[in-house]
């Protein structure tokens, strides 16, 4: 085996400096394609013209599927509502009607585009409001079922031309230029790739673009950062059908007419297949994928039907045995291998890049709250109940935390501490009681509501976005402090934002120390480190309330005493801290008040030391034996 194919040499940086940047060899990309383009074949610059076509939709996917975590089956129909759309309004007599002549032919595509988009829109709202309520195998499955009815749909509406489709369908029109030719209208179909992968990389980038990447992990983290994560998926499919929608109604004008068959369910699937193989939540990815499986079938089709002696689809074949090789070997799909193997040459400037953006002094402000005075009560739990099913996992709880104070609550497993956490965190709703956060009543209010009220919280098992930086998770808690929309993500107008979010974070992972970690994605972090990065991301929120689940287990020593003195710390600057932990010693030494459980029940409340000296805790950890709850404590 020679030396490069082994993984381990494939996975330490290479010696000396990388010859370009990502950005230069796009660029370079870029520019030669647009050079070549008056001089390659016309065969090639038709399938480049349909590449790009291809991979419009498969970057829709990428940030579906791929970033986002939900998969559709279905893009193909929504390319059909593009291309379907712009060639009515171009070609009926009742489309002119309804026109009434205002819109002269060379406008009619363009008329045939915002229709497009409208419908896309308005349908991909409606079916995403439905479906992606689903979890599971449940929301693929739907997405099988609109692709398949909207491609039956397409084919059996007579004024669409039935499975005849319909013909005639002028070319494009831009600025008096007729783009009637693939090498034409391939300038245009490559631009608007060009241009949507930027935005889509700009949105990646952003306040907006964490949001979207915490979609992924499920909804709890999301919805404690003040991610309204329903909305956000409605969004982003939407986002990822328009997208489709777009590249149909290039195909429409590239082709020329239009029939059901490029819309139904296999070319969804081939879809699907593109942005997966090419690398899932990578946008370039969905480019590599599109160019591989496109030229992959034209070979395929040439060459199987002769090998086989018979025609037929026998490509399909091949790409579902493909399609469980890539899954099997690159699960990230081949982007990521790519990128690694050419990492000699080109350099990731994904890491230089964070900083430069922190360093410049930011020019807007976070949204700032106004913390309570020390001793004012900021959460209050009465009589707070949880039944699941018989078992009363929480029994009448009450329970207050006050500004400037920290309050244990201890318990051996089992006993209902998480769930109550849960109960006051608004990820579960109490069967019975109230909870009152700042004042107000928090019944049926969602996780996020709790966020905005000043509720940070930390998670038993770390939910952190592992491939990340640091930073970048520690800024999605400060989500709720700024408010740049996708928009002006996209477009770059956030970047005072986005500085000013950066540098709030680096400031906390500062005083978290872990500022030599700012850069490191987070999974390489000690378990330790990462339970910290979750301590730092609740504190970017500028919390009143601080939740922490287990804090210090599997930290070190000196990690605990650093842990100790920041809570201290935080304690001292006005907060209240509510944390659950096992270490005896930690708690001991740190907490105010601890409130036992035992249960579902509070068993004994009070200062360490009553606690400590009261039988019914000692009886419960145990059994009224020599005790180790004062063993730790000394
Ligand atoms: P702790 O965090 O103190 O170890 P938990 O709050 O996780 O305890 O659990 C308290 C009790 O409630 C346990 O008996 C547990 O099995 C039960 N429980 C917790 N969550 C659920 C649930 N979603 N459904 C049913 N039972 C649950
Ligand atoms: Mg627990």
């Amino acid at each position: 085996m020679s030396a490069s194919s082994n993984p381990a040499t494939l996975n330490t940086p290479p010696e000396g400096k990388p010859l370009v940047t990502p950005r230069q060899l796009t660029l370079a990309c870029v520019v030669l394609l647009a050079l070549a383009w008056g001089f390659l074949p016309e065969f090639t610059v038709s399938v480049l013209s349909n590449i790009g076509l291809y991979a419009l939709v498969a970057a829709g996917l990428v940030m579906l599927t791929g970033v986002g975590g939900m998969t559709s089956f279905g893009q193909a129909a929504f390319v059909g509502m593009g291309a379907y759309a712009t060639a009515w309004i171009c070609t009926s007599p009742t489309a002119a009607a309804w026109l009434g002549g205002a819109v002269g032919p060379a406008l009619l595509p363009w008329a045939g585009l915002l229709l497009g988009l409208a419908f896309t829109f308005a349908l991909a709202w409606m079916l995403g409001a439905v479906t992606l309520k689903l979890s599971g195998h449940y929301l693929p499955l739907c997405t099988i079922a609109w692709g398949l009815s909207l491609y039956y749909l397409l084919g059996n509406m007579d004024f669409l031309g039935g499975q005849t489709g319909i013909t005639g369908v002028p070319p494009l029109v831009v600025a008096g230029l007729s783009l009637a030719t693939p090498r034409a209208l391939g300038v245009v179909i490559w631009a608007v790739l060009l241009l949507a992968l930027w935005a889509l990389h700009n949105l990646l980038d952003s306040r907006e673009g964490r949001a979207i990447r915490a979609l992924k992990g499920g909804r709890l983290m999301a919805e404690s950062m003040g991610v309204d994560t329903a909305r956000h998926r409605i969004k982003l499919f939407v986002l990822a059908a328009l997208l489709a929608a777009v590249s149909g109604w290039l195909y429409a004008h590239l082709q020329r007419f239009v029939n059901p068959t490029p819309f139904n369910l296999n070319i969804g699937i081939e879809l699907l297949f593109m942005a997966v193989v090419g690398g899932a939540g990578h946008l370039w990815g969905a480019v590599l994928g599109a160019a591989l499986i496109t030229l992959l079938k034209e070979k395929l089709q040439d060459v199987l039907p002769s090998l086989l002696g018979s025609s037929g689809n026998f490509e399909v074949i091949v790409f579902g045995l493909l399609m469980l090789f890539v899954l099997q070997r690159f699960s990230d799909g081949l982007w990521p291998t790519l990128a690694r193997i050419t990492r000699r040459w080109v350099r990731n400037d994904a890491a230089r890049k964070a900083p430069a953006l922190a360093s410049k002094a930011p020019t807007v402000q976070l949204a700032q709250r106004t913390l309570p005075a020390s001793g004012e009560l900021l959460l209050q739990a009465s009589d707070v109940s949880k039944r699941f099913g018989g078992l009363v996992a929480n029994n009448a709880i009450s329970m207050t935390l006050k500004a400037g104070e920290i309050h244990a609550l201890i318990g051996p497993n089992g006993a209902g501490k998480s769930t109550f956490f849960n109960m006051i965190s608004g990820v579960d709703d109490p069967t019975s009681g109230e909870v009152k956060l700042a004042g107000q009543p928090m019944a049926a209010k969602p996780s996020r509501a709790f966020a905005a009220l000043g509720l940070g919280r930390t998670f038993q098992h770390v939910r952190l976005l592992g491939q990340r930086s640091v930073a970048e998770n520690v800024a999605l808690g400060a989500h709720l402090r700024a408010k740049r929309g996708w928009l002006a993500a996209m477009l770059r107008l956030d970047r005072a934002e986005e500085a000013a979010l950066m540098a709030e974070a680096r400031r906390q992972i500062e005083r978290c120390g872990l500022g030599a970690h700012a850069d490191t994605p987070a999974a390489s972090l000690s378990l330790g480190q990462q339970r910290v990065v979750e301590i730092a991301r609740a504190l970017a929120g500028q919390p009143s309330v601080l939740l922490l689940d287990e804090p210090a287990a599997g930290l070190r020593h000196l990690e605990k005493r650093a842990l100790s003195v920041l809570l201290s710390q935080l304690r001292a600057e006005g907060l209240g801290i509510l944390v659950v932990e096992h270490d005896m010693e930690f708690v001991m030494n740190l907490a105010d008040r601890i409130t036992v459980l035992e249960f579902g029940t509070v068993i004994a409340t009070g200062t360490p030391a009553e606690v400590q000296a009261n039988p019914r805790v000692l009886e419960a950890y145990l059994g009224g034996a020599d005790d180790e709850l004062l063993e730790d404590a000394r």
